[in-house]
């Protein structure tokens, strides 16, 4: 297990454990968001087997100290992934792929007017796009 997994509960002031780190490291090593069941299938390939309650519960309480986000692609469920690096998806609506997009964040320059125009301080926001990926566009 990385160092970085120890790191990262250390930092939000959260109890180390087998499991937390072992989700942490997984997280930190996928290309896009996965939902509990791929969690828990890589944890598996891992060597690491917690139950579906267990996982819930471990990835709520990253949701709760800010290091792992929720992400809703309309599939019916969530996904999950760390959320040190700020960015957004595309995802086809065709065969699902998912691609994290680095290199538009349009959103954090309205912080300014919606706090003016609301009253309120915004802290995070999330921005998926959905249609159709190159392979299925053509
Ligand atoms: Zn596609
Ligand atoms: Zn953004």
């Amino acid at each position: 297990m990385s160092d970085n997994s120890r790191d990262v509960l250390i930092s939000v002031n959260l109890k180390v454990t087998k499991g937390r780190r072992a989700i942490i490291d997984l997280l930190a090593s996928i290309a896009h968001p996965y939902d509990i069941q791929e969690i828990q299938k890589g944890l598996k390939l891992r060597h690491v087997l917690l139950d579906t309650v267990t996982v819930y519960r471990i990835i709520e309480v990253f949701i709760q100290a800010g290091i792992v986000r929720q992400i809703d692609f309309r599939e019916g469920k969530y996904r999950y992934e760390l959320a040190s690096d700020h960015h957004h998806h595309f995802v086809c609506r065709n065969c699902g792929l998912i691609e994290p997009i680095h290199d538009v964040c349009v959103a954090k320059e309205q912080y300014g007017l919606i706090e003016n125009t609301h009253g309120v301080k915004v802290e995070d926001h999330s921005l998926e796009f959905f249609g159709l990926c190159s392979k299925c566009r053509s």
